[in-house]
Parts: structure tokens; C-alpha cells; sequence
């Protein structure tokens, strides 16, 4: 069995406990539209392009044995660019060959409470994959976390709970027409199945990006935290909003849109707030 992975980051930490390598698989089913991995939504392998790095040198042309007509994603032109203006994203690993990365960082697990994290995309949309992974990490005695926004069956949740050590599920907001309008899906199902979740008895930390324009107002996020607070979950972080996924936009022929970060003492003030979850 094999995964679609885009990206693996090893000795993180922002990413749970301690220090983490996190895993980041292939495909997304929510569409948001501040994302700042859009390398990560679409299930399949793709080049990327950075039209702005590119000084049309033609070594890429010179090497590509179909002359680019149909492009069999082999990577060889991405490997000759001298400006790193071509990039494949997406690698396929079986179980075996992933454990081999992960296990690699045992002892630093083991010195600071880490472990590893599998995120995305959507990790759980590879399901089975997933699975087998998180099992051969458990059993090995490798902490481990999903990082999930929820949008799938319960089946799936299933599947996986008895390999999971901490579940890192997104809230992004409780109104349910807001979610629509910025992740392109209802949040009925996420909210349901953080409440299953939680019931079965696991270790979750909520995780709200905070979105200027979106869901950086007072309501809005006293919705969220009135909904969390007393819920028995672990603890509620809050993300600031970034830019830093701005370039991938290029590399994907994307229209970028730039949302407002909130001010340090919005986020310190709110921060105080959901602590108290
Ligand atoms: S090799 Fe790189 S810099 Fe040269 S033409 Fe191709 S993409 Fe552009
Ligand atoms: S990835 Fe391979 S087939 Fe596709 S354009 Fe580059 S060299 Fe040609």
C-alpha cells in the first residue's frame, strides 16, 4: 500500500508536543480560501511553476524526452533547472519506507515528549494508508497525532482511534454559512464528529486559525470558545494568519488572495480567553 505525500518536516514544533516530524499527505476536501499549503489540495502529483524564477534558458526543454507534450511527471527538468523554477510535488512511499524516516528521530521523541504528526491536505482522505502507518508507529512506541479538519465519515475516525495518542482538529468557525462561503463545505459534519470524538474518550487539541476578514471578530470567536469551553478537550490554540504560502499561488497558476494577519494584542487577548477551555 502507498501514500501521496508532499512534504515531510522533520524536528518541528508547531506541529503538538516536543519535537515532531510532520507528514504531509496529498489532498484536501475543503477548499479555504486563505489556505497556505495549496500544494496540498489537489490528490495527485503535479509540477509546479515559478514563472518569476525562470530565465528561459531551455535546459528544461533540452532534457524532456516527450519535448513537454505529455508530460509524464518523471521530474527531470526540475532536477536540471539551475533556479529551482520547475518543482514536482507529490511522492509516493509505502508503509516501510515512511516508518524508515520517522523512526529516524526516536531519541529526540523520547528526550522531549515529540513524535509524529500526520497532516496535509487531509491526511484521512488516505484513509487506509494512514492507518497503517499510525500503527507501525504505535506499536513501535512513536507518539503520534493527526491533524484533521473532520470533514469525513466517523467510519474513518474508526478506523484509526486506537493508533492516535492526540487528535489536532481544526474549528475554524460555528456559523455555518460563513464556513461554507470560506472553506467551500458545511461544518455539520466537522462539529459532529469532534462531539463523537470526544465522547470516544480522546486526547483532542483545537486548533482555529484566526482569519482577519473571516472569523476575527469578538462573536465570532466567543461562538467558538462558548462552544469548546466545558467540552473536555485538551486545550484551544489559536493561529495568527500568515502570507507565508503566497509564492506556492505562482508555482500553481493560482490567484492569491491576501487576507489581514490580527494585530499581537488581538491574538494575546484571545489567546487568554481560550485557555480557559
Ligand atoms: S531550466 Fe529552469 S530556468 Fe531554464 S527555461 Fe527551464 S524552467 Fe526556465
Ligand atoms: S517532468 Fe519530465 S516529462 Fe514532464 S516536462 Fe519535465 S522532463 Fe518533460
Amino acid at each position: 500500500m502507498k501514500g501521496l505525500i508532499f512534504d515531510i518536516q522533520r524536528s518541528s514544533f508547531v506541529d503538538g508536543d516536543g519535537v515532531r516530524t510532520t507528514v504531509f499527505f496529498k489532498g484536501c476536501n475543503l477548499k479555504c480560501k486563505w489556505c497556505h499549503n495549496p500544494e496540498g489540495i489537489k490528490n495527485y502529483k503535479e509540477m509546479l511553476f515559478y514563472k518569476s524564477k525562470c530565465t528561459g534558458c531551455g535546459l528544461c526543454r533540452k532534457i524532456c524526452q516527450n519535448n513537454e507534450k505529455e508530460c509524464t511527471l518523471c521530474g527531470n527538468c526540475a532536477l536540471i533547472c539551475p533556479n529551482d523554477a520547475k518543482e514536482i510535488c507529490g511522492k509516493e512511499y509505502n508503509t516501510g519506507e515512511l516508518f524508515e524516516i520517522i523512526q529516524r528521530d526516536k531519541a529526540l521523541y523520547s528526550q522531549t515528549g515529540g513524535g509524529v504528526t500526520f497532516s496535509g491536505g487531509e491526511c484521512m482522505l488516505q484513509i487506509d494508508f494512514l492507518r497503517s502507518i499510525l500503527e507501525k508507529c504505535y506499536e513501535n512506541g512513536i507518539n503520534t497525532a493527526v491533524d484533521t479538519a473532520g470533514n469525513v465519515p466517523f467510519s474513518y475516525f474508526e478506523k484509526i482511534l486506537p493508533y492516535v495518542n492526540t487528535f489536532l482538529y481544526d474549528v475554524k468557525c460555528i456559523d455555518e454559512e460563513l464556513h461554507k462561503e470560506h472553506t467551500g463545505v458545511s461544518n455539520t459534519l466537522i462539529l459532529e464528529n469532534l462531539e463523537r470524538l470526544i465522547k470516544a474518550g480522546k486526547r483532542i487539541v483545537v486548533r482555529t486559525p484566526v482569519i482577519g476578514g473571516f472569523n476575527d471578530t469578538d462573536k465570532e470567536l466567543f461562538r467558538i470558545f462558548n462552544y469548546l469551553k466545558g467540552k473536555g478537550i485538551e486545550k484551544a490554540e489559536l493561529l495568527p494568519y500568515h502570507n507565508m504560502g503566497a509564492h506556492k499561488y505562482e508555482g500553481l497558476s493560482l490567484p492569491f488572495k491576501e487576507f489581514a494577519a490580527p494585530s499581537k494584542d488581538f491574538m494575546e487577548k484571545y489567546k487568554k480567553v481560550f485557555s480557559t477551555v
